[in-house]
């Protein structure tokens, strides 16, 4: 699994009270961040998250929180269960 995209994941979910954090839910979530991920991000086998553009640059975009927060919207308005 996408490790590196899961904490923070975790990390944004854990501030939210409005949705679901069960496992299935947050596979959707991280689903749907991984397919809407600007190009210029890579996932590793690892599970980190680099930036084509700049390897150095901080992980936690803000492209990356604002793909997930739309991924919570989808989920929260059809969730799976
Ligand atoms: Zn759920």
């Amino acid at each position: 699994m996408e490790k590196a995209v899961f904490n923070i994941i975790d990390n944004v979910l854990s501030k939210r009270d409005d949705i679901c954090k069960c496992d299935k839910c947050k596979l959707d979530i991280i689903a749907i961040v991984l397919n809407n991920l600007p190009p210029k991000y890579v996932v590793t086998e690892k599970g980190e998250l680099y930036s084509r553009v700049d390897e150095m640059e901080v992980q936690f975009g803000a492209d990356i929180i604002k793909e997930i927060v739309k991924a919570i919207d989808i989920v929260l308005k059809s969730p799976r269960h």
